[in-house]
């Protein structure tokens, strides 16, 4: 195997200073939501069934083709503002053929634009899956939920159908650990994110400890969505989530950045104990609040229709189709005329906060009309 080293980073390093993902950048720059993020579904195959997989109800055994590759980049080519792309799946890696055909010509022509790139992946494959995106690929995004392999087995499985065997599981559990030190080693940025649930609120810190262990360069973590296969998982009080993100700070290493997302606590909430939170995360040292892309600068596109969502989870049905418009029409329509982004579209610039995660929204304030709050400073 041969690893590659890449001799130089000729685009401005990503760090918590700089997070071209984060909507409220592009809110400031252009003066309201603007298309400058696409996703795209490259597969719904993967080797995994995660207990708490978000797009668990889209996997599939077989797929159909793909919609032409020279469509996607033709859409993407005629997105204005675009600053960033993701790539997700499934497991993106699940076929060498995916890799070859559709991943590495996307991130080469996002590298070519001096457009940044992340793709999601558990992995878990070979390392020769991994390694061609080494010359091209900014952000490596991992899941990491574990304290040990048998944790892996347990979740990582769950949705099987069918029994795996624990030798099966651990093998794949230190191929993936593998594949971060050595992947990391050779200059990969690999962002491991870690959910918050019921079964992780209380060993945080000891995976944050086995996340700095693997090389990686950032720790992200988000609240468990319950979509799709986490819709029937047991869903966590918001003291125990103040509770689980306190005790990751008192225990993390302040060397490693790290990347909080979709969090349902906001600045306009009359919670002191809320605020508080919110401020001590404001006031740490190489910790980032992300507001979340989806719908508000991204949108997600299925590489098998073409059909254009608000995210990748299911939920909310498809606005357009790559077919027939154009990324940056179809962006306007959404932001301008659907229903659902105007119960969510509110900004406080002072607080850093451009509203809630239509998730959070529905599963933590049913009812809330956030656009008629604003942020106690
Ligand atoms: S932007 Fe919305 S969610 Fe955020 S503090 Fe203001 S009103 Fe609350």
């Amino acid at each position: 195997m041969t690893v590659l080293h890449r001799s130089e980073w000729p685009l401005k390093e990503l760090s918590p200073s700089y997070d071209p993902w984060d909507p409220l950048q592009s809110l400031r720059q252009y003066g309201k939501h603007t298309l400058t993020s696409v996703e795209m579904t490259v597969t719904n195959l993967c080797n995994m069934r995660c207990e708490h997989c978000a797009v668990g109800d889209s996997l599939v055994m077989r797929e159909p083709d793909m919609i032409p590759l020279p469509l996607m980049l033709k859409r993407l080519d005629e997105v204005e503002n675009l600053k960033t792309i993701s790539i997700t799946g499934g497991e993106p890696t699940f076929r060498k053929k995916t890799v070859e055909e559709t991943i590495i010509p996307l991130l080469r022509y996002a590298r070519e634009r001096g457009v940044r790139s992340q793709i999601n992946s558990n992995l878990t494959l070979d390392m020769g899956r991994y390694e061609p995106m080494l010359p091209y690929l900014d952000v490596m995004h991992i899941s990491f939920n574990y304290t040990s392999p048998d944790d892996f087995h347990e979740v990582g499985f769950a949705n099987s159908g069918h029994p795996v065997p624990r030798e099966a599981a651990v093998r794949m559990y230190d191929t993936m650990i593998e594949n971060s030190r050595k992947l990391s080693d050779a200059g990969m940025f690999i962002s491991a994110e870690t959910m918050i649930n019921y079964r992780t609120h209380r060993k945080l810190p000891e995976i944050h400890r086995l996340i700095r262990e693997m090389g990686c360069k950032r720790h992200e973590v988000h609240p468990m969505y319950a979509a799709d296969f986490a819709a029937s998982l047991p869903v966590l009080g918001l003291d125990d989530f103040r509770a689980a993100i306190h005790d990751l700070l008192d225990h993390r290493d302040p060397e490693l950045w790290m990347l909080f997302g979709t969090l349902p606590f906001f600045s306009c909430n009359q919670s002191k104990e809320e605020r508080d939170l919110i401020s001590r995360l404001r006031s740490e040292q190489n910790v980032t609040v992300r507001n979340d892309p989806d719908g508000r600068n991204r949108v997600n596109v299925n590489m098998f229709t073409g059909d254009v969502f608000v995210t990748d989870f299911a939920a909310i049905p498809a606005f357009g189709n790559i077919h027939e418009h154009k990324l940056d029409n179809i962006f306007g329509e959404w932001s301008n005329n659907h229903p659902l982004n105007q119960q969510v579209n509110c900004h406080c610039d002072a607080a850093a906060c451009c509203g809630p995660n239509l998730l959070v929204a529905d599963m933590y304030y049913k009812g809330t009309d956030f656009k008629s709050r604003r942020a106690i400073l």
